[in-house]
């Protein structure tokens, strides 16, 4: 018999469940963290274990990142950044020095796809951080959106249960 989704989802937790931490998170603090890329919660641990790839559990905390839904707001955030840098000096360089088409090209598209590259996982930490900062999705003990951790994800803590004899 398999487990559906249903059964592998937590029971939320109580307001008054002693486990439940109900104190304030920056969120300056929160997003610092995020534009280096670590941890919200402690600000060591990295966020990612692998490019964009939100690793489920604070390797240094244990602090359970996954459930973070940052879905398409990083690209959406990233293309606006990119924009509002690259259309203006755009158009200061046409209107300036009047280059080629392929003098443009040759420029503004590996100039685009380097920024994109690079703005991604920081602006995508910062929102992830930011998630759990306001305590949004399953970062709310309390919320009926909190999952059970992805399949193969183990915390911290079920790691080291299982490492003992
Ligand atoms: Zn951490």
């Amino acid at each position: 018999m398999t487990m559906t989704e249903t059964e592998r989802a937590l029971p939320p937790a109580t307001p008054a469940s002693p486990a439940v931490d109900r104190r304030p998170r920056s969120v300056a603090e929160a997003l610092m963290r995020g534009g280096h890329c670590r941890c919200p919660a402690c600000g060591t641990g990295a966020l990612f274990e692998r490019y964009l790839k939100v690793t489920p559990f604070c390797d240094h905390c244990g602090e359970a990142l996954y459930h973070q839904r940052a879905d398409d707001a990083p690209p959406y955030m990233v293309i606006l950044v990119v924009g509002h840098i690259v259309v203006p000096l755009l158009v200061l360089v046409e209107e300036v020095f009047r280059p080629p088409v392929w003098g443009h090209l040759a420029l503004w598209l590996p100039l685009t796809l380097v920024l994109s590259l690079v703005l991604l996982p920081p602006v995508k930490a910062m929102l992830v951080n930011l998630q759990w900062a306001l305590r949004m999705h399953g970062f709310d003990p309390s919320s009926p959106e909190r999952e059970a951790p992805p399949p193969g994800a183990q915390s911290p803590a079920s790691v080291s249960r299982t490492a003992m004899p």
